[in-house]
């Protein structure tokens, strides 16, 4: 099996302690398929509680604690970030870089988030690259042109080859949170088309990273995605914040 499926939960700024114990219950029982991953990721002050809840419970190994955001900054005076430094101490595996809410409502640029994706390779984190664009953007038909903008600069930063160790998000910005799903043609022909763009830099990495959906997922529309020659598993937002909806997404996903 040449690529792995990666199911990822992001629980935004939501969640609670309560939470924390209920999820890793719940998926304490969970059957994946072959080659799959889960990754949990909370909001940073349950980064540590999820972690040594994990550990206590003997969670499945192919189930992993990720962050939201990391800092492009090692360390210094950078109020209210996180440096990879501190995820690494938590044995924290994956960080989610480059949100669309990130790139909105904190202005994070593509350069930035190249910044962060080389700081995240460099400290033996798996950065999940998320890349999406507008309705308007869709509607006049420059996804493929936005998309490759999101892309370059991470490439040039950190090369191509370094792609091995990136997993990609494609989530479009009008499918998030607003129950409105890419339908599974769509998402397979931009999913397509992203693996076609990394391939024209490096084809064998290209056929390697594994290439999520996010955007309104749930336990119906899982499977018909996730099916897609090119859709290799799911980022999850709201969806990821039900034990039992979030199992039932885990375990359709399968290793391609
Ligand atoms: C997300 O937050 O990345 C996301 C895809 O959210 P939702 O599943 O709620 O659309």
């Amino acid at each position: 099996m040449a690529r792995r499926a990666i199911v990822a939960a992001n629980w935004k700024m939501n969640g609670d302690l309560a939470l924390v114990d209920t999820m890793v219950s719940g998926l304490k029982s969970i059957k994946l398929q072959e080659n799959v991953n889960v990754v949990i990721c909370p909001s940073s002050p349950y980064l540590s509680a999820l972690v040594v809840k994990a550990k206590a419970e003997k969670l499945n190994a192919a189930i992993s604690i990720g962050a939201q955001n990391v800092s492009e900054h090692k360390n210094g005076a950078f109020t209210g970030e996180i440096s990879t430094q501190m995820l690494q101490e938590l044995s924290v595996k994956f960080v989610i870089i480059g949100h669309s809410e990130r790139r909105s409502c904190y202005k994070e640029t593509s350069t930035q988030i190249a910044h962060k994706v080389n700081a995240a390779l460099i400290a033996g984190l798996t950065p999940i690259l998320c890349i999406g664009e507008s309705e308007a953007e869709r509607a006049t038909e420059q996804t493929e042109t936005v998309l490759a903008a999101q892309l370059q600069p991470v490439i040039d930063e950190v090369g191509i080859e370094k792609f091995i160790d990136v997993v990609i998000a494609y989530e479009p910005v009008w499918a998030i949170g607003t129950g409105k799903t890419a339908s599974s043609e769509m998402a397979q022909d931009t999913h397509q088309f992203i693996r076609q763009f990394l391939a024209q830099a490096n084809e064998s990495v290209a056929a390697k990273v594994p290439l999520l959906y996010g955007g309104s997922v749930n336990a119906s529309n899982c499977e018909e995605l996730f099916a897609q020659a090119d859709i290799d598993g799911g980022l999850i937002g709201g969806a990821s914040l039900q034990a039992e909806q979030f199992k039932i997404i885990c375990s359709a996903a399968k290793g391609k």
